[in-house]
């Protein structure tokens, strides 16, 4: 489970967290994937057909906003609502799909932002610059010198479980297995919208949540780093645009609803879960702060 912001920033100077920019080496393999993703985007003007558009559209939701922002980010880095364990498993391999490495990788590193926000340690603080924050980190071998002190602490509980586990192996096989099924059922259209169009439209909306999300917008809540509010970051992202909010209270499963038109989409999809009995313990605003009225009673007893 993660801690509040104040239990992390205990937890700032860890001798983990310090080594990890110093250690930091270009990764040859993540920067030719990414070179490849994009350059398989410059065929979209010529393999264009509406059938690929929607596929698209389909696996953009589906790996974009139930594999990264409803699993990789709210679930499992936040623990922010509890889904049966088959159900976490199979939106986490979405999220492989999206092919932004395993959740564990995802999580340790997310974790670790939220511990260091826009300090040195921060693994993509645009106080760093625009485009490491946007993308070059995610182009750099984030390497720590103890990997299993790193993990322990940053994702233990998914270092532990045996499923994550065989996801984290596994992990590199799921993009290619839909790359292959999108060629099998719609050939090179499929191939071009459904894999690289999508997958890098995905990169790009998940990062500006790192860039962006960092720089323009509004604060709700007066935090100690850059985060900001976003309305068009929230969008595209599906609610991870509320990144100010975010910040103030990580535990929460809704980033956005904190003013009437904070809209959250993927909250509104957690919801909409609970309804069909596959999402339970919410940690929303209302009941964040009535834990915390209630501990503070319980002190008082
Ligand atoms: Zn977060
Ligand atoms: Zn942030």
């Amino acid at each position: 489970m993660i801690r509040d912001a104040a239990a992390d920033r205990s937890n700032l100077n860890s001798a983990s967290a310090r080594r990890l920019h110093r250690n930091c080496q270009f990764d040859k393999k993540t920067t030719f994937w990414l070179a490849f993703t994009h350059l398989g985007c410059l065929a979209a003007p010529f393999t264009f057909t509406w059938p690929a558009f929607w596929i698209f559209i389909a696996l953009y939701i589906l790996t974009g906003g139930l594999g990264i922002s409803m699993c990789y980010h709210r679930l499992l880095s936040h623990r922010s609502f509890k889904t049966p364990k088959a159900v976490e498993y199979g939106l986490a391999i979405l999220g492989c799909m999206a092919a932004q490495r395993s959740p564990v990788y995802w999580v340790a590193r997310h974790r670790l932002h939220h511990a260091e926000s826009d300090t040195d340690n921060d693994p993509h603080s645009p106080r760093h610059g625009f485009w490491w924050a946007h993308m070059i980190w995610t182009m750099m071998d984030l390497r720590v010198a103890d990997e299993n002190e790193f993990y322990q602490k940053y994702a233990g509980d998914l270092a532990r479980d045996p499923g994550h586990r065989w996801i984290q192996k596994t992990h590199e096989l799921w993009p290619v297995l839909l790359a292959a099924a999108l060629f099998t059922a719609g050939g090179v259209p499929f191939l071009v919208w459904g894999f690289f169009v999508r997958t890098v439209v995905v990169y790009h909306f998940t990062w500006i949540v790192n860039s962006l999300g960092h720089r323009l917008g509004y604060k709700n809540y007066p935090t100690d780093d850059d985060s900001r509010n976003n309305g068009l970051i929230a969008l595209l992202s599906f609610g991870d645009g509320w990144h100010n909010n975010h910040h103030a209270y990580p535990a929460l499963a809704n980033h956005g609803h904190h003013r009437w038109w904070e809209i959250d989409l993927t909250y509104l999809a957690v919801r909409l879960m609970a309804f069909l009995g596959l999402a339970s313990n919410i940690h929303t605003r209302t009941q964040s702060e009535k834990n915390s009225a209630d501990r503070k009673a319980a002190l008082k007893a």
